[in-house]
This record gives structure tokens, sequence and C-alpha cells, in this order.
């Protein structure tokens, strides 16, 4: 169970991210995507491709880091957020970006 101020943290993320401009509102791909499984590389491209064209990409990356959220969200995966949680965070504005990526 979510602490109150983590649940109210992720609600005021959500409620920040304009939706009805989101690439996917219509998509029928497979969003949530098991780990491994049969067509899941090809269902995850298919996912990325559609975020690549997203206006509202970063906003819904930022979501879902705040969020912990599994599926693909912003063009990456649950994995591919948990591996690069530090350099995603700093790109979408939730940590100070480090000195070697400013330079
Ligand atoms: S970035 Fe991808 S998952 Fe997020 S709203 Fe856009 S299309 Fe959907």
């Amino acid at each position: 169970m979510q602490q109150p101020g983590i649940r109210r943290r992720v609600s005021s993320a959500y409620a920040a991210v304009d939706w009805d401009q989101a690439a996917c509102q219509d998509s029928d791909l497979m969003w949530f995507p098991a780990e491994d499984g049969h067509g899941v590389r090809q269902a995850v491209r298919d996912c990325k491709a559609v975020c690549d064209d997203c206006p509202i990409r970063i906003d819904c990356l930022r979501f879902a880091l705040i969020a912990s959220e599994h599926g693909i969200w912003g063009g990456t995966t649950h994995k591919e957020r948990q591996q690069h949680r530090h350099k995603l965070r700093a790109l979408v504005g939730l940590l100070p970006v480090p000195r070697k990526a400013a330079a």
C-alpha cells in the first residue's frame, strides 16, 4: 500500500500530463507486455515507434518514473526505466542534469 504522500505525488504527476495529446490513445498495441514471450520484442518496437511521434513523450516518461509504472511509457520499457533510472530522471527534469551530460 502506498503512503498518502506518494499517492498524492503520483496523482498530481498524472494530472500534470495532457493525456488528450497521447499518440497511443486509440492504439490496440501491447503496451503492457510480459518481460519475455512470443511477439514481445516486436510489440515493444511497435509501441516505441508510436512514442517516437508522441508530443507528450517527456511528460509521459516523467509520470512513469514518478509512479513506477509497468509497461511502455515515454518510449521506454519498465526494465529500461529501472536500468537507466538516474539518467532518465535527469532527462525529464526530476534530477539536476549530470555535469558530464550538461557539457
Ligand atoms: S509517449 Fe508513448 S506511452 Fe506515452 S502517451 Fe505517448 S504514445 Fe503513449
